[in-house]
């Protein structure tokens, strides 16, 4: 197995440990995965990423069923339907920052800022750093909770890294932001922005949106419907 993706998954597992309270259970779960790889001839990385999800998901439910405990905030406490997350997405995850910006979110690339400076980018900003290095989740301010990473491993499917992150903030569908910048969507009328309609679309769809920042123009055709039904399938599973 790559030995980045199990380090990583272990820091995860040690990670929940410490936001319910739990006992350190890295060495068993990781090896719960890797037999569970090796009997059904699946790819390591996907067995791990289901028993986390799995433990993630009943951690959750025991603390939301409580009682709390004095251990820290765990993620999914954090954010709330006013106070949503907002994102820093390392280079290599600029496709997953599109998505998630489809889901409502706001998901920012920081071209420029070198790998290891992008902790300290995203706790300056006040931002959820988005990562597929594992190397990160070593660093001393992820490790004792000060930045809060979610870490994708890159051997998942992007769907898979987008239902991970969904499940560890707790997140759910909000109103789509330009996937192109993150911006706001406004609601324009037709006859506001007729030069700039395909005649074609122009001839079945009436509801059309400017991004706030970029000015880029969308509709919801047939190309949402694809991105929709995704987002409900791995961000409101
Ligand atoms: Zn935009």
């Amino acid at each position: 197995m790559d030995g980045r993706i199990e380090h990583g998954f272990r820091a995860r597992f040690r990670a929940l440990a410490g936001w319910t309270g739990g006992e350190d259970e890295a060495d068993r779960l990781v090896s719960e995965a890797t037999a569970a790889a090796a009997r059904e001839g699946t790819s390591p990385a996907h067995a791990l990423a289901r028993v986390w999800l799995r433990e993630l998901t009943a951690a959750k439910r025991a603390w939301i069923a409580g009682p709390r405990g004095s251990v820290g905030e765990p993620p999914w406490a954090l954010f709330d339907e006013a106070n949503p997350p907002r994102f820093l997405c390392d280079p290599s995850l600029g496709g997953l920052a599109r998505w998630l910006r489809a889901a409502g979110y706001e998901a920012r690339l920081a071209p420029g800022v070198p790998g290891h400076r992008l902790p300290d980018e995203a706790l300056r900003r006040g931002l959820v750093l988005l990562t597929s290095e594992a190397e990160v989740l070593d660093r001393r301010i992820v490790a004792d909770g000060s930045q809060l990473v979610v870490w994708v491993p890159s051997a998942l499917t992007m769907a898979a890294q987008l239902h991970l992150a969904a499940v560890e903030l707790g997140l759910t569908l909000r109103e789509a932001r330009c996937m192109a910048c993150g911006g706001r969507l406004v609601p324009t009328a037709k006859e506001a922005v007729r030069p700039r309609i395909p005649p074609r679309t122009a001839t079945w769809k009436d509801e059309y949106f400017v991004c706030a920042e970029c000015d880029h123009l969308f509709w919801r055709g047939t190309h949402w419907e694809r991105i929709a039904a995704t987002l409900r399938r791995t961000v409101a599973a």
